[in-house]
């Protein structure tokens, strides 16, 4: 006998959930959208029926990575070694499908795709562009962003601890990083140390696994992202070559910071697919969950949760299109970076915490798809720099007054 809902069901067919209401994805030219959806249909097929049981294990599901690198989107938006090319706008939409599935999976790609190589894509001299963009794209090296400290975060702009010291043609590299996804397991890390001889900020790529002194340590306990593996990295007396200094540009600071520019506004895309993926899911629920003889999608109360999370996700699709379009023409700000990355990631909360409560006490269920995005959202609300730490950037443009401390 049919259940009341599939009595329904076949009464009326249901909208299936869309979380592109304004068919954002449509903009895109054909070959481009054919890239975004050979990534949806991966992420459906091979990786959403795997993901929460490597979630509850704090593993990263290495089985699906060669189908991974089938997807040919290794150095998305870098153009020639090797790369993938597209515009950014392809770029964003891609992590935005990739994280409709999994945040930690879009991360890995943020990290590798977006912070390691584009590292060396921004500020790498072009013989290590040809050097390492090439094995990176073909994901044969992975790569990962050492910037954060055990005990510097939202400060590391002026108070990064982590020492190079030049010594002949090598660089000696002593001090930890912090929370850096990918590391306990990748080929390569960008290091970000302070120059004892002119205090700057410099950019190291430094081999892991064959590099005496480099350890790492995977980090434990977390509640979010549990999928992508961060680590502490520890150098002791590490040496790198001088041909392994981010050599064009890399003399300072604000040279990390062009690299977050791009890889902060990816965060705005990133947590726009978690609003749509928890969306989606709560959306089905809806239309499934029977109470007081009626699917609970046909109250009042839930049609409005529902229309709210849609107008987060609407919004800020809009907002991380206008920053795609604006890198597109090479026009993207730090500063228009920033508020895409807080407003997005603020919305999402609230998005993720509306989808965990439709679902009721299965909202707090892994097997019902909404609570890991509601996991998985405060990590992204805190990396790659903080809501209040873009926020303060945001401030300091519009009033003119720095309240950094
Ligand atoms: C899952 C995950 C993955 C990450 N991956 C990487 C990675 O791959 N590579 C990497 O380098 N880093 C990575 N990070 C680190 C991340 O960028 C930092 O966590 C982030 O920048 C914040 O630093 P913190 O955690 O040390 O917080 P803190 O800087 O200690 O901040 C604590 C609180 O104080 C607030 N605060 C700090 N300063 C001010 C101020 N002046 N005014 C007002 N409020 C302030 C912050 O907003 C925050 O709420 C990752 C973090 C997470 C959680």
């Amino acid at each position: 006998m049919a259940s009341p809902a599939q009595e329904i069901k076949k009464a009326v067919a249901l909208p299936k959930p869309n979380p592109d209401f304004y068919n954002l994805v449509e903009t895109l030219p054909p070959h481009e959208l054919a890239v975004v959806k050979q990534v949806r249909a991966f992420m459906e097929t091979k990786v959403a029926p795997i993901i929460n049981k490597y979630w509850v294990e704090d593993a990263f599901p290495f089985e699906v990575l060669s189908g991974f690198k089938e997807l040919n989107i290794g150095g998305l938006g870098i153009q020639g070694y090797g790369c993938a090319g597209g515009s950014q706008l392809l770029v964003g939409l891609v992590a935005m499908e990739l994280a409709r599935f999994d945040a930690s999976i879009a991360t890995f790609q943020g990290v590798h795709s977006g912070l390691a190589m584009g590292s060396i894509a921004l500020v790498g001299s072009e013989e290590q562009k040809q050097k390492w963009l090439p094995p990176m794209a073909r994901l044969e090296k992975i790569g990962c962003f050492g910037l954060t400290e055990p005990l510097v975060g939202s400060g590391t702009g002026g108070g990064l601890t982590t020492t190079a010291k030049r010594d002949g043609d090598t660089w000696i590299l002593n001090g930890q990083k912090r929370w850096i996804g990918n590391a306990p397991w990748c080929d390569i890390s960008i290091i970000w140390a302070r120059d004892v001889a002119d205090n700057q900020v410099k950019g190291f790529i430094v081999e892991n696994k064959t590099t005496p002194g480099f350890s790492v340590e995977k980090m434990q306990n977390k509640i979010a992202l549990k999928v992508v593996q961060n680590g502490q990295i520890t150098m002791k007396d590490c040496r790198v070559p001088e041909t392994n200094r981010l050599a064009s540009g890399s003399q300072s600071f604000r040279d990390t910071a062009r690299v977050l520019r791009g890889t902060r506004y990816y965060a705005g895309w990133e947590t726009t697919g978690v609003q749509m993926g928890a969306y989606e899911n709560a959306l089905k629920y809806a239309q499934e969950r029977m109470q007081f003889g009626k699917p609970i999608g046909s109250f009042q109360l839930i049609q409005d949760l529902l229309a709210r999370m849609l107008g987060n996700i609407t919004a800020c699709q809009c907002m991380v299109v206008r920053t795609a379009q604006l890198a597109d023409e090479g026009k993207l700000t730090e500063k228009q970076s920033a508020l895409a990355k807080a407003f997005t990631t603020a919305k999402t909360r609230e998005t993720v915490s509306w989808a965990r409560e439709l679902l009721g006490g299965n909202g707090i269920l892994l097997d019902y798809n909404v609570a890991r995005f509601f996991a998985d959202a405060e990590a992204l609300y805190s990396y790659e720099g903080t809501f209040q730490m873009q926020n303060l950037i945001v401030g300091k443009e519009i009033t003119g007054f720095s309240a950094f401390v």
